[in-house]
């Protein structure tokens, strides 16, 4: 296919191995259904254990040629992809919003940072360099190369599949290494599929990026078992996360792993804080996605002082949002994903009112449609406090003070991002190297991305870092050699 034809993609029911498109050869079918109206998008003949093992294989055999190629090689391909990326936004924003449950909002948030990060990636060939170092043995030169780490396994989710999946397969095949790659179940188009024809079209060699839709029992652990991968890169729950981290060291071969796992962000709102940008923030920073972002706020902590003013102005301000379809351009809270969410969602309701928390909003639940709900005297204890909500549902703590905002904020086992208001940037910047996590953003949201600053989380939130600096060296090997130039004399 030529960078000229913007004819939709199809042949979405197919498999992406060695380069061809080709069937599942599993009897189980993946059915791909849009969440909003129920609407089957696709149905896709899932993959078997031999099929996998026929994608490790092509990226074995692809991996040492492209690794050879010359930087601005891997980069031209990089670029081009970029370019397609910008021809069919419509068309990618449109599956995102169908096969994701996106608002377009969200989907024009998702497909920014998948274009930021291809940018940011297209430049690592160019950037790898290696050191060299001083040696205390005499006539010795020490070299550090930055090789690539060979086959990269990927595991996605599906809140933003297109990004998340991007983030991984763009650096990594950037840095002259092959990719598997399993998406979600949810979105095997958005996570994988759409990106394989999009790399197809731009030129990347046959082999270089698979992409394997299967179920998680048939080649769920296969895909981190097997020999080819020396780094496994998961984004998703913490749970999943645990067992492929086990899974990555405990079996016959080691593997390096990248785990980018589950977050509680803490959203604190100091006294002095403009409560009027707060309360838009928090609101934003809540419910885009419907709640459904790792980075997304879990708990609005709110010094006692402006806690009313802070819970009256964020009520009214909820209310103005728009609930429903995702495809109309003003949705706020479009559909949650799946009926297991949308079931873990009513038993968090149910559970946060038997717990205590006064349900100051709520709504009625259409389809898989949930208004925003939002509870208020909520406490550090409470389910709503201790573990990741994953929907539009929020409660609102309130702390004594400053100290006691920071000491509940850190009681948490995850530390993926965080957020702190306030008027007075030296003690917002007290604050924040204050809070245990990856991230935290002063007078903003806890949902950023830079493609040039590092995302990861601390605690129960994962290992490494994505995006820069840190994503190059976390998808090449270092190498140090040395180079003895004179006889060395030995004791014996
Ligand atoms: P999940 O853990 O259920 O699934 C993630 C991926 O793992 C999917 O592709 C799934 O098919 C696969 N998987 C499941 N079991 C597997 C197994 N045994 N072996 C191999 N693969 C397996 O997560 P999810 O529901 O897709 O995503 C939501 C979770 O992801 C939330 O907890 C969220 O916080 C987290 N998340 C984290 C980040 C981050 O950057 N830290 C980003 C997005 C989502």
């Amino acid at each position: 296919m030529s960078t000229n034809d913007t004819s939709a993609y199809n042949d979405f029911h197919l498999q992406f191995i060695a380069g061809e498109w080709q069937k599942g050869k599993d009897d189980s079918i993946n059915t791909n259904t849009n969440p909003y109206n129920g609407d089957t998008l696709v149905e896709i003949q899932q993959a078997t254990k031999d099929q996998l093992n026929e994608a490790y294989d092509a990226a074995t055999q692809a991996q040492e040629a492209w690794a050879a190629q010359m930087p601005a090689e891997r980069s031209a391909v990089l670029y081009k992809v970029v370019n397609i990326l910008d021809q069919r936004q419509e068309e990618i924003v449109d599956w995102l919003i169908k096969e994701s449950g996106s608002t377009r909002i969200k989907a024009m948030v998702e497909f920014g940072a998948t274009r930021a990060i291809t940018l940011e990636a297209a430049t690592f060939p160019n950037r790898v360099h290696g050191e060299i170092r001083p040696s205390n043995t005499p006539g010795k030169e020490n070299f550090i190369y930055r090789e690539p780490i060979g086959i990269v396994a990927v595991i996605s989710p599906w809140n933003f599949p297109l990004h998340l999946t991007q983030r991984s397969i763009a650096p990594a095949l950037a840095l002259g290494n092959a990719v598997v790659l399993k998406p979600a179940s949810d979105t095997p188009v958005t996570g994988g599929l759409l990106l394989a024809k999009v790399f197809e079209e731009a030129g990347l060699p046959k082999g270089l990026l698979n992409v394997v839709v299967g179920s998680g029992s048939e080649i769920g652990d296969a895909i981190v078992e097997h020999k080819a991968p020396s780094l496994v890169s998961f984004t998703g729950s913490t749970s999943v996360g645990k067992h492929i981290g086990e899974l990555a060291n405990g079996g016959e071969y080691i593997k390096q792993v990248a785990l980018e796992l589950g977050g509680n962000s803490p959203f604190v709102v100091l006294k002095d804080a403009d409560i009027e940008q707060a309360v838009k923030a928090a609101a934003f920073g809540k419910f885009l996605h419907q709640g459904q972002i790792c980075i997304a706020i879990n708990r609005v902590i709110v010094e006692d002082e402006i806690y009313d003013d802070f819970v009256e102005r964020f009520l009214a301000h909820v209310k103005t949002l728009n609930v429903g379809d995702p495809n109309k351009p003003d949705t706020a809270v479009g559909p949650i994903i799946n009926e297991k969410q949308l079931k873990s969602l009513k038993d968090k309701i149910d559970q946060a009112q038997e717990e205590g928390a006064k349900m100051a909003l709520s709504g009625e639940i259409k389809g898989q449609v949930v208004p925003p709900h939002v509870f208020t005297e909520v406490t550090r204890e409470m389910d709503l406090s201790c573990n990741e909500v994953f929907g539009p549902l929020v409660g609102i703590i309130r702390a004594k003070d400053e100290e006691d905002a920071l000491s509940i904020a850190n009681d948490s086992m995850y530390g993926l991002s965080s957020a702190v208001f306030t008027a007075d940037m030296q003690k917002g910047l007290r604050f924040a190297r204050g809070i245990r996590a990856g991230m935290t953003h002063i007078n903003d949201i806890s949902v950023n991305d830079e493609s040039n600053t590092p995302f990861g989380g601390e605690k129960n939130s994962g290992i490494g870092r994505f995006n820069g600096e840190w994503v190059l060296e976390e998808f090449t090997r270092t190498h140090w050699i040395s180079m003895q130039n004179e006889p060395r004399q030995y004791p014996f």
